[in-house]
Protein backbone atom coordinates (compact mmCIF):
# COMPACT_ATOMS: atom_id res chain seq x y z
CA UNK A 1 0.00 0.00 0.00
CA UNK A 2 1.35 3.69 -1.17
CA UNK A 3 0.64 6.26 1.62
CA UNK A 4 -0.47 9.36 -0.53
CA UNK A 5 1.37 11.96 1.66
CA UNK A 6 -0.10 15.10 0.64
CA UNK A 7 1.72 17.35 3.09
CA UNK A 8 5.54 16.51 1.49
CA UNK A 9 4.12 16.90 -2.00
CA UNK A 10 2.91 20.03 -0.64
CA UNK A 11 6.45 21.18 0.29
CA UNK A 12 7.70 20.18 -3.08
CA UNK A 13 5.21 22.27 -5.14
CA UNK A 14 5.77 25.18 -2.62
CA UNK A 15 9.14 25.09 -3.10
CA UNK A 16 8.76 24.94 -6.91
CA UNK A 17 6.15 28.37 -6.11
CA UNK A 18 8.42 29.92 -4.24
CA UNK A 19 10.93 29.68 -7.29
CA UNK A 20 8.54 31.36 -9.61
CA UNK A 21 7.72 34.35 -7.15
CA UNK A 22 11.33 35.01 -6.93
CA UNK A 23 11.79 34.91 -10.78
CA UNK A 24 8.70 37.36 -11.10
CA UNK A 25 10.21 39.15 -8.54
CA UNK A 26 13.73 39.57 -9.77
CA UNK A 27 12.23 39.85 -13.97
CA UNK A 28 9.19 41.89 -13.59
CA UNK A 29 9.60 43.52 -10.15
CA UNK A 30 6.29 41.99 -9.47
CA UNK A 31 5.40 40.31 -5.78
CA UNK A 32 2.13 38.04 -6.09
CA UNK A 33 -0.20 38.81 -3.88
CA UNK A 34 -3.78 37.55 -2.53
CA UNK A 35 -6.36 39.87 -0.75
CA UNK A 36 -8.08 37.54 1.39
CA UNK A 37 -11.67 38.93 2.71
CA UNK A 38 -13.37 37.38 6.35
CA UNK A 39 -16.49 38.38 7.40
CA UNK A 40 -17.60 37.39 10.85
CA UNK A 41 -16.09 35.50 13.72
CA UNK A 42 -16.49 31.69 12.29
CA UNK A 43 -13.84 30.07 14.38
CA UNK A 44 -12.54 27.91 11.29
CA UNK A 45 -12.52 30.35 8.69
CA UNK A 46 -10.43 32.16 10.65
CA UNK A 47 -7.55 29.56 11.39
CA UNK A 48 -8.17 28.59 7.35
CA UNK A 49 -7.91 32.60 6.26
CA UNK A 50 -4.45 33.06 9.06
CA UNK A 51 -3.17 29.51 7.46
CA UNK A 52 -3.40 31.03 3.65
CA UNK A 53 -1.51 34.30 5.17
CA UNK A 54 1.09 32.38 6.68
CA UNK A 55 1.67 29.76 3.75
CA UNK A 56 1.61 33.05 1.32
CA UNK A 57 4.59 34.56 3.64
CA UNK A 58 6.68 31.76 3.28
CA UNK A 59 6.50 31.53 -0.22
CA UNK A 60 7.59 35.21 -0.64
CA UNK A 61 4.29 36.25 -1.32
CA UNK A 62 2.56 39.28 -0.24
CA UNK A 63 -0.78 38.91 1.89
CA UNK A 64 -3.47 41.51 2.88
CA UNK A 65 -6.28 40.59 4.91
CA UNK A 66 -9.57 42.35 5.82
CA UNK A 67 -11.50 41.61 8.28
CA UNK A 68 -15.02 42.70 8.47
CA UNK A 69 -17.56 42.41 10.88
CA UNK A 70 -20.33 40.10 10.71
CA UNK A 71 -23.43 42.77 10.00
CA UNK A 72 -21.23 43.34 7.26
CA UNK A 73 -23.99 44.22 4.34
CA UNK A 74 -23.74 42.87 0.46
CA UNK A 75 -23.28 46.45 -0.61
CA UNK A 76 -20.45 46.97 1.45
CA UNK A 77 -18.51 43.75 0.28
CA UNK A 78 -19.22 44.77 -3.17
CA UNK A 79 -17.62 47.72 -2.56
CA UNK A 80 -14.84 46.46 -1.59
CA UNK A 81 -14.58 43.96 -3.92
CA UNK A 82 -14.58 47.27 -6.47
CA UNK A 83 -11.90 48.41 -4.79
CA UNK A 84 -9.47 44.89 -5.08
CA UNK A 85 -10.41 44.18 -8.53
CA UNK A 86 -8.96 47.71 -9.31
CA UNK A 87 -6.27 47.50 -7.61
CA UNK A 88 -2.81 46.36 -9.75
CA UNK A 89 -1.36 45.15 -6.77
CA UNK A 90 -3.65 42.61 -5.71
CA UNK A 91 -3.55 39.44 -8.36
CA UNK A 92 -5.70 37.16 -6.08
CA UNK A 93 -8.95 37.61 -4.35
CA UNK A 94 -10.53 34.81 -1.84
CA UNK A 95 -13.94 35.67 0.01
CA UNK A 96 -13.87 33.07 2.73
CA UNK A 97 -17.05 30.93 3.10
CA UNK A 98 -19.37 31.01 4.18
CA UNK A 99 -20.41 34.27 4.56
CA UNK A 100 -23.26 35.45 7.13
CA UNK A 101 -26.79 34.99 5.98
CA UNK A 102 -27.47 38.39 5.76
CA UNK A 103 -24.71 38.69 2.44
CA UNK A 104 -25.93 37.25 -0.90
CA UNK A 105 -23.37 34.63 -1.58
CA UNK A 106 -23.80 35.07 -5.55
CA UNK A 107 -23.70 38.21 -5.68
CA UNK A 108 -20.31 38.86 -3.64
CA UNK A 109 -18.46 35.89 -5.86
CA UNK A 110 -19.68 36.85 -9.42
CA UNK A 111 -18.04 40.48 -8.77
CA UNK A 112 -14.78 39.49 -8.41
CA UNK A 113 -12.46 40.02 -11.68
CA UNK A 114 -12.65 36.36 -13.07
CA UNK A 115 -8.69 37.35 -13.59
CA UNK A 116 -8.04 37.14 -9.95
CA UNK A 117 -10.87 34.77 -9.00
CA UNK A 118 -8.02 32.33 -7.67
CA UNK A 119 -10.82 30.10 -5.87
CA UNK A 120 -12.32 29.62 -9.63
CA UNK A 121 -15.94 29.53 -8.38
CA UNK A 122 -16.77 32.67 -11.02
CA UNK A 123 -19.06 31.03 -13.42
CA UNK A 124 -16.66 32.27 -16.27
CA UNK A 125 -14.15 30.06 -15.08
CA UNK A 126 -16.22 27.51 -14.05
CA UNK A 127 -17.34 27.66 -18.13
CA UNK A 128 -13.84 28.00 -18.92
CA UNK A 129 -13.56 24.64 -16.78
CA UNK A 130 -15.83 22.82 -18.19
CA UNK A 131 -15.22 23.62 -21.66
CA UNK A 132 -11.33 21.89 -21.40
CA UNK A 133 -9.49 25.29 -21.26
CA UNK A 134 -9.13 26.56 -17.48
CA UNK A 135 -7.88 29.95 -16.11
CA UNK A 136 -7.66 28.60 -12.43
CA UNK A 137 -8.55 25.40 -11.44
CA UNK A 138 -10.34 24.63 -8.27
CA UNK A 139 -7.54 24.23 -5.38
CA UNK A 140 -8.98 21.24 -3.78
CA UNK A 141 -9.67 19.51 -6.97
CA UNK A 142 -6.39 20.40 -8.03
CA UNK A 143 -4.72 19.52 -5.27
CA UNK A 144 -6.47 15.91 -5.78
CA UNK A 145 -5.33 15.79 -9.46
CA UNK A 146 -1.52 16.85 -8.52
CA UNK A 147 -1.26 14.10 -5.88
CA UNK A 148 -2.33 11.81 -9.10
CA UNK A 149 0.02 12.46 -11.25
CA UNK A 150 2.35 13.30 -9.02
CA UNK A 151 2.11 9.68 -7.51
CA UNK A 152 2.58 8.26 -10.92
CA UNK A 153 -1.23 7.09 -10.81
CA UNK A 154 -2.82 6.34 -14.21
CA UNK A 155 -5.80 8.29 -15.03
CA UNK A 156 -6.36 7.88 -18.52
CA UNK A 157 -9.14 5.09 -18.96
CA UNK A 158 -9.89 4.67 -15.63
CA UNK A 159 -12.76 4.23 -14.01
CA UNK A 160 -13.09 7.42 -11.42
CA UNK A 161 -16.18 7.62 -8.63
CA UNK A 162 -16.64 10.63 -7.17
CA UNK A 163 -18.46 10.98 -3.76
CA UNK A 164 -20.22 13.92 -3.44
CA UNK A 165 -21.47 16.75 -5.62
CA UNK A 166 -21.02 19.92 -4.59
CA UNK A 167 -19.95 23.14 -6.51
CA UNK A 168 -16.51 23.11 -4.22
CA UNK A 169 -15.29 19.60 -4.67
CA UNK A 170 -17.08 17.20 -6.21
CA UNK A 171 -18.47 18.85 -9.24
CA UNK A 172 -15.51 20.37 -10.61
CA UNK A 173 -13.65 17.05 -9.45
CA UNK A 174 -15.86 14.92 -11.89
CA UNK A 175 -15.68 17.57 -14.90
CA UNK A 176 -12.10 17.78 -14.18
CA UNK A 177 -11.20 14.08 -14.36
CA UNK A 178 -13.29 13.77 -17.49
CA UNK A 179 -10.91 16.65 -19.55
CA UNK A 180 -8.75 15.26 -22.46
CA UNK A 181 -5.79 16.02 -20.20
CA UNK A 182 -3.23 14.74 -18.39
CA UNK A 183 -4.09 13.60 -14.93
CA UNK A 184 -7.43 13.26 -16.73
CA UNK A 185 -9.30 11.13 -19.36
CA UNK A 186 -10.96 9.15 -16.98
CA UNK A 187 -14.39 7.58 -17.14
CA UNK A 188 -16.24 9.46 -14.32
CA UNK A 189 -19.31 9.01 -12.54
CA UNK A 190 -20.54 10.68 -9.63
CA UNK A 191 -23.08 9.68 -6.84
CA UNK A 192 -24.14 11.55 -3.76
CA UNK A 193 -26.79 11.27 -0.81
CA UNK A 194 -29.61 10.47 -3.60
CA UNK A 195 -27.88 7.79 -5.34
CA UNK A 196 -29.39 4.03 -5.38
CA UNK A 197 -26.71 1.14 -4.34
CA UNK A 198 -23.90 3.50 -4.01
CA UNK A 199 -21.50 0.55 -2.68
CA UNK A 200 -22.37 -1.68 -5.42
CA UNK A 201 -20.61 1.80 -8.07
CA UNK A 202 -17.77 2.63 -5.47
CA UNK A 203 -16.70 -1.03 -5.52
CA UNK A 204 -16.55 -1.18 -9.52
CA UNK A 205 -14.30 1.87 -8.98
CA UNK A 206 -10.30 1.82 -9.96
CA UNK A 207 -9.90 5.12 -8.08
CA UNK A 208 -12.54 6.53 -5.22
CA UNK A 209 -12.70 10.46 -4.63
CA UNK A 210 -14.89 10.82 -1.17
CA UNK A 211 -15.76 14.40 -0.43
CA UNK A 212 -19.18 14.17 1.86
CA UNK A 213 -18.12 15.48 4.95
CA UNK A 214 -19.40 12.59 6.91
CA UNK A 215 -16.82 10.25 9.44
CA UNK A 216 -15.34 7.28 8.04
CA UNK A 217 -18.18 6.51 5.13
CA UNK A 218 -16.54 4.28 2.91
CA UNK A 219 -15.86 1.41 4.35
CA UNK A 220 -13.35 -1.54 2.90
CA UNK A 221 -16.54 -3.67 1.79
CA UNK A 222 -17.46 -0.62 -0.82
CA UNK A 223 -13.87 -0.62 -2.51
CA UNK A 224 -12.11 -3.70 -4.78
CA UNK A 225 -9.08 -4.82 -4.04
CA UNK A 226 -6.35 -2.69 -5.36
CA UNK A 227 -8.19 0.36 -5.46
CA UNK A 228 -6.97 4.04 -5.34
CA UNK A 229 -8.50 6.04 -2.77
CA UNK A 230 -8.23 10.02 -2.31
CA UNK A 231 -10.16 11.33 1.37
CA UNK A 232 -11.19 15.23 0.67
CA UNK A 233 -13.32 15.00 3.90
CA UNK A 234 -12.32 16.56 6.67
CA UNK A 235 -14.34 15.84 10.38
CA UNK A 236 -14.00 16.67 13.83
CA UNK A 237 -14.96 13.88 15.96
CA UNK A 238 -16.30 14.16 20.02
CA UNK A 239 -12.52 13.28 20.64
CA UNK A 240 -11.30 16.63 19.25
CA UNK A 241 -9.46 14.75 16.24
CA UNK A 242 -9.90 15.10 13.17
CA UNK A 243 -10.64 12.07 10.35
CA UNK A 244 -11.53 11.59 6.94
CA UNK A 245 -14.60 10.35 4.77
CA UNK A 246 -12.74 7.12 4.66
CA UNK A 247 -12.36 4.20 7.24
CA UNK A 248 -8.56 4.29 6.59
CA UNK A 249 -7.56 1.74 9.06
CA UNK A 250 -9.66 -1.02 7.23
CA UNK A 251 -9.53 0.58 3.82
CA UNK A 252 -5.84 0.65 3.66
CA UNK A 253 -5.61 -3.05 3.41
CA UNK A 254 -7.54 -3.59 0.50
CA UNK A 255 -6.35 -0.84 -1.07
CA UNK A 256 -3.48 0.02 -3.55
CA UNK A 257 -2.77 3.32 -2.91
CA UNK A 258 -4.58 6.20 -0.15
CA UNK A 259 -4.71 9.69 1.13
CA UNK A 260 -4.68 10.00 4.65
CA UNK A 261 -6.56 12.68 6.92
CA UNK A 262 -5.48 14.95 8.30
CA UNK A 263 -1.91 15.23 5.83
CA UNK A 264 -3.25 14.09 2.48
CA UNK A 265 -5.36 16.67 0.42
CA UNK A 266 -6.14 19.38 3.06
CA UNK A 267 -2.19 20.79 2.77
CA UNK A 268 -2.34 20.49 -0.92
CA UNK A 269 -5.49 22.86 -1.06
CA UNK A 270 -3.75 25.87 0.49
CA UNK A 271 -0.57 25.07 -2.21
CA UNK A 272 -3.04 24.98 -5.20
CA UNK A 273 -4.64 28.44 -3.68
CA UNK A 274 -1.00 30.28 -4.02
CA UNK A 275 0.16 28.05 -7.21
CA UNK A 276 -3.41 30.27 -8.73
CA UNK A 277 -2.23 33.14 -7.08
CA UNK A 278 1.47 33.07 -8.97
CA UNK A 279 -0.09 32.10 -12.07
CA UNK A 280 -3.11 35.14 -12.07
CA UNK A 281 0.26 37.43 -11.09
CA UNK A 282 2.36 35.77 -14.04
CA UNK A 283 -0.64 36.42 -16.64
CA UNK A 284 -1.03 40.28 -15.04
CA UNK A 285 2.32 41.24 -15.94
CA UNK A 286 2.09 39.39 -19.77
CA UNK A 287 3.45 36.34 -18.82
CA UNK A 288 1.61 33.13 -19.78
P1 LIG B 1 -20.96 19.75 0.96
O1 LIG B 1 -21.11 21.02 0.19
O2 LIG B 1 -21.64 19.58 2.26
O3 LIG B 1 -21.40 18.56 0.00
C1 LIG B 1 -21.44 17.25 0.45
C2 LIG B 1 -21.83 16.33 -0.68
O4 LIG B 1 -21.80 15.00 -0.16
C3 LIG B 1 -23.23 16.57 -1.21
O5 LIG B 1 -23.21 16.44 -2.62
C4 LIG B 1 -24.05 15.46 -0.57
O6 LIG B 1 -25.08 14.97 -1.38
C5 LIG B 1 -23.02 14.36 -0.45
N1 LIG B 1 -23.36 13.44 0.64
C6 LIG B 1 -23.61 13.75 1.94
N2 LIG B 1 -23.89 12.62 2.63
C7 LIG B 1 -23.80 11.61 1.75
C8 LIG B 1 -23.98 10.21 1.87
N3 LIG B 1 -24.31 9.65 3.04
N4 LIG B 1 -23.83 9.46 0.77
C9 LIG B 1 -23.51 10.02 -0.41
N5 LIG B 1 -23.30 11.34 -0.59
C10 LIG B 1 -23.46 12.13 0.49
O7 LIG B 1 -19.43 19.44 1.25
P2 LIG B 1 -18.05 19.86 0.51
O8 LIG B 1 -17.83 21.32 0.64
O9 LIG B 1 -17.96 19.22 -0.83
O10 LIG B 1 -17.03 19.13 1.49
C11 LIG B 1 -17.03 17.72 1.65
C12 LIG B 1 -16.01 17.35 2.69
O11 LIG B 1 -14.74 17.74 2.22
C13 LIG B 1 -16.19 18.03 4.04
O12 LIG B 1 -15.75 17.15 5.06
C14 LIG B 1 -15.25 19.22 3.96
O13 LIG B 1 -14.80 19.63 5.23
C15 LIG B 1 -14.12 18.62 3.17
N6 LIG B 1 -13.32 19.60 2.43
C16 LIG B 1 -12.01 19.46 2.50
C17 LIG B 1 -11.18 20.31 1.80
C18 LIG B 1 -9.70 20.11 1.88
O14 LIG B 1 -8.97 21.02 1.65
N7 LIG B 1 -9.24 18.91 2.23
C19 LIG B 1 -11.72 21.32 1.02
C20 LIG B 1 -13.11 21.43 0.92
C21 LIG B 1 -13.92 20.55 1.63
P3 LIG B 1 -26.38 15.89 -1.75
O15 LIG B 1 -25.88 16.83 -2.78
O16 LIG B 1 -27.33 14.88 -2.31
O17 LIG B 1 -26.82 16.52 -0.49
Amino acid sequence: MKLLDGKALAETIRAEIADGVAALQSERGIVPCLAAVLVGNDPASQIYVANKEKACVKVGMASRLFRLPATTTTEELLTLIDQLNADNAVHGILVQLPLPKSCDEFRVLDAIDPKKDVDAFHPENVGLLSQGRPRFLPCTPYGVQQMLVRYGIETAGKYVVVVGRSDIVGKPMALMMTQKAAGADATVTIVHSRTKNLPDITRQADIVIVAIGRAKFLSADMVKPGVVVIDVGINRLEDGKICGDVDFEAVKDVADAISPVPGGVGPLTITMLMLNTLTAARAASGIL
